[in-house]
């Protein structure tokens, strides 16, 4: 264990060496990042020793909590076994199971399972395969990815293209032709007097209008996930998964659903796509809780009737060619398997399916808060968002950095968040305990406070 006098030392390796995602250009090299190096169960220690509930599980990932013995010893078990293997030429018990188990959770005739590295290389084997089986197809023009603002599929280069955070786009080149994004599905903020109905019919006519724009017979697919997790958590209007599916299933346009952040768990079901919004899609990207984080893995799982469409007498003699050298790795594919095991054993989604009502009247209850406008979520997801552009409540200023406050104060209170400009978002490891979501809500109803209390202030 390293000791609190080390990590100054580290701390310039960490700057010099280390080069983290969404790195600032203009911080890079003088950052203070906390060093977290243990864990047990919600909690996380930073290296001063403070103990803090992991609201976002890591990043929406540790679905069993950390410490978890069972898993690190399966891992372990594996690596001293057969560390790895070439999935190109050989193949091996633990991914060969895992494919089973997964397909076996998965809606409809989802059974056909890539597995990638994580949830980028997921959404682009899923892309890939979609061209690919167009191009075997004999349709070539049938290219185009249709996809909403606020989106979030990945930092790989086709994930990021079909992605549709703004302001991750600034720097960086994207693969524009392959890309169409839809409006914004938050129905918070539709014009005044629109019903929740008109903006729902207003959002399935968006997708109808852009595939008639683009033409049908160039759109390849349409890709969602369940509800926009990093773009704010925001929970489409009830029926809009079906209708879009409808719409697609009209237009012979595929359907991606994404649930890297909504499968395993998070939403009460192993998936949410049949579970939660009643939908079938062709393909399912997934990673992040499959392994409850413990190390990297992702799927792209992909419909029986895809497959079938283009192998056999079908197949043209074509070879999908992409994959990974760790596609299929054996150590993580232990770890999904005893993740597994552990949802159900120990009931992980009945629990999830328990306590949820409690997170989402207590998210709910953070709307009487005079700096708060908007709280969103489903299942143990959730989003406290407050207000900057316009709509100031109670004569409070605008701040853009309002969700860095609120993280900060609740972090001095013993809980950790994911600030995102004006909006905190969380998704605790699904074992929360009732108290500790109680726990977890009044710590944030205090954080809020002072917060607000410090714009007031000036
Ligand atoms: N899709 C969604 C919906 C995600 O939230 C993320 C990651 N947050 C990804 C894809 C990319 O996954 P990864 O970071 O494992 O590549």
């Amino acid at each position: 264990m390293t000791r609190l006098n080390d990590f100054e030392t580290i701390r310039q390796w960490d700057n010099a060496n280390f080069v983290h995602p969404w790195e600032g250009m203009g911080e890079i090299g003088n950052n203070r990042r906390t060093f977290t190096e243990a864990a047990s169960g919600i909690h996380i220690t930073t290296e001063t020793g403070k103990r803090l509930i992991d609201g976002p599980a890591g990043m929406w990932c540790v679905q069993v909590g950390y410490g978890n013995t069972e898993i690190a010893d399966a891992m372990a078990e594996q690596a001293r076994d057969m560390a790895y293997f070439s999935p190109f030429s050989n193949t091996n018990s633990a991914p060969a199971r895992l494919a089973h188990e997964v397909a076996r959770r998965t809606p409809g005739d989802l059974n056909r399972v890539f597995f990638t590295t994580g949830g980028s290389t997921a959404v682009d084997t899923a892309v890939r395969f979609v061209q690919f089986r167009n191009n075997v197809l004999g349709k070539p023009e049938k290219k185009v990815i249709i996809s909403r603002q606020k989106a979030y599929h990945g930092s790989t280069y086709l994930a990021a293209s079909v992605s549709g955070k703004e302001r991750d786009k600034g720097w960086l080149d994207q693969a524009q032709e392959l890309a169409y994004f839809l409006p914004n599905v938050n129905s918070h903020i539709r014009p005044d007097g629109m019903s929740i109905a008109d903006f729902l019919d207003e959002k399935i006519a968006d997708l109808e209008n852009a595939i008639h724009d683009i033409g049908a017979n160039k759109v390849a697919a349409f890709i969602a996930e369940p509800l926009l997790a990093s773009g704010g958590v925001i929970v489409p209007p009830e029926g809009y998964h079906k209708r879009c599916l409808e719409v697609c299933r009209k237009h012979d346009v595929l359907y991606i659903s994404d649930e890297v952040v909504t499968g395993w768990g998070r939403l009460g079901h192993w998936f949410a796509s049949e579970e939660v919004f009643d939908i079938v899609p062709d393909i399912i990207t997934t990673a992040k809780g499959l392994t409850s984080g413990y190390v990297p893995m992702g799927a792209c799982i992909i419909s029986d009737a895809l497959i079938d469409s283009i192998s056999g007498d079908n197949s043209q003699g074509a070879t999908f060619s992409n994959g990974f050298t760790y596609s299929g790795h054996p150590v993580s594919a232990a770890a999904a398997l005893k993740n597994i095991e552990i949802f159900e054993r120990d009931g992980i989604l009945d629990h999830v399916r328990s306590v949820a009502p409690l997170f989402q009247e207590r998210l709910d209850a953070l709307r009487d808060h005079p700096i708060v406008s908007d709280t969103r979520g489903m299942g143990l997801v959730g989003c406290v968002e407050c207000s900057i552009d316009g709509s100031v409540k109670n004569g409070l200023e605008q701040d853009r950095a309002i969700g860095a406050r609120i993280d900060h104060h609740c972090q001095d209170m013993g809980l950790l968040l994911r600030p995102l400009i004006n909006m905190c978002v969380f998704s605790p490891p699904l074992i929360i305990s009732e108290d500790q979501i109680n726990q977890m809500f009044d710590i944030m109803e205090k954080g809020i406070a002072l917060a607000a209390a410090e714009i007031q202030a000036g």
